[in-house]
């Protein structure tokens, strides 16, 4: 059979562009016994994915130069050599190796697949009930542990993780605040997901008053999406005991060197915050608890989604660029 594939051509030094990607033809053998061949109906795009693009150890291995991209996915089985799976179903791939190679079509083992619920949109396996959901409920929850009144500061805010902490602080009862690039955002952030305020980073040149303003209070949780300037002006009105679940730092993904910023130790000591990095792969073992409560959350109508869904094969690369940019609203998707 016949098939398209993206491959990382080279690895990028700085923001990716388009000649970091190659789109090759390929042929896939023929299906053999306790084999599944699957079309991709969706791919998600991620910003750790620029991590992999690197030749740097992590906590998940690189992207290998020549070979295809892979990313998150839910896929339709077109033909199968397996008894647990026929043509139609909606799956996924599993654990050791829960993505899908950034191809037109390809070629599973049975036991790396699972069945998904197709009752409920394909794309919230991605999104809210995916890996971003659960990074926002985990980190929240578990690490940023909000009180009813609290001040929860959320940057990346308008983003597939950010969208879901300021909802699930508002459902605790806590004052959601959130940052993001631009005046559409905010008001999308205040209007239709409940936020209490937002704070246009790109249209804010003195971010430290904007923070002041926006939390007359001081920070009791500030969950770090992107690091960089914006943190280092909420990190100035942290309150005694904040708690700041460290999720990403986007701004920096495309650094050529490492960046030297303000030395925050002397605020994390005299007002006795805690700092914790993490990994949502830590919480594998809870993600049925996690899926459970944003489902019933979900059905009760407090927590809303948006997403971004760009159209084609072809432009997963523009799709992956178009996250440092700014282009989603909420989960970024590739419907294929
Ligand atoms: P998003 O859907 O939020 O997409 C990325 C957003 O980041 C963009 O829309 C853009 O929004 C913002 N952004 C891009 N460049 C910059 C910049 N230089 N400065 C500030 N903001 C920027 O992505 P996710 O919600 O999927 O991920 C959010 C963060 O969480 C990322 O850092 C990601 O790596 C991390 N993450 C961590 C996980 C973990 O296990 N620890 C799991 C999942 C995600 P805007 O228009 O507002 O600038």
């Amino acid at each position: 059979m016949k098939i398209k594939q993206i491959l990382l051509a080279d690895r990028p030094k700085g923001l990716p562009v388009a000649d970091n990607f190659k789109t090759v033809d390929a042929t896939l053998p023929d299906l053999q016994p306790g084999e599944v061949l699957v079309k991709p109906l969706y791919f998600s795009v991620d910003p750790y994915m620029r991590g992999r693009m690197n030749d740097a150890r992590s906590y998940i291995p690189p992207f290998v130069v020549g070979e295809p991209i892979e990313s998150g996915g839910v896929a339709e089985v077109t033909e199968s050599k397996d008894d647990q799976f026929k043509p139609g179903d909606k799956v996924m791939s599993s654990a050791p190796r829960p993505f899908l190679p950034w191809a037109t079509a390809a070629i599973f083992p049975a036991a790396h697949l699972r069945k998904v619920d197709d009752t409920i949109p394909l794309t919230y396996y991605l999104g809210l009930l995916g890996m971003p959901g659960l990074t926002a409920y985990f980190g929240l929850m578990d690490i940023g542990k909000p009180k009813a009144g609290e001040t929860v500061v959320v940057s990346g805010a308008a983003g597939a993780v950010g969208i879901v902490v300021g909802q699930i602080a508002k459902i605790m009862g806590c004052r959601a605040v959130g940052i993001a690039g631009g005046s559409e955002k905010v008001k999308m952030l205040t209007d239709t997901f409940n936020f209490d305020a937002a704070i246009d980073y790109k249209g804010n040149p003195d971010m430290n008053a904007a923070v002041a303003a926006a939390c007359p209070n001081g920070v009791d949780i500030y969950f770090d999406n992107v690091g960089g300037d914006i943190s280092d002006a909420v990190v100035r009105h942290l309150n005694f005991f904040a708690r700041v679940p460290l999720c990403g730092q986007i701004s920096l993904y495309n650094s050529t060197e490492i960046p030297v910023g303000p030395r925050i130790q002397p605020i994390l000591v005299t007002r006795s915050i805690l700092m914790q990095g993490f990994i949502i792969g830590n919480y594998a073992s809870r993600f049925g608890e996690g899926m459970k409560q944003l489902s019933e959350w979900v059905k009760a109508g407090k927590i809303k989604y948006t997403e971004t869904v760009e159209e084609g094969f072809d432009h997963l690369p523009a799709a992956l660029l178009g996250l440092f940019s700014g282009k989603n609203s909420g989960k970024m998707i590739v419907k294929v």
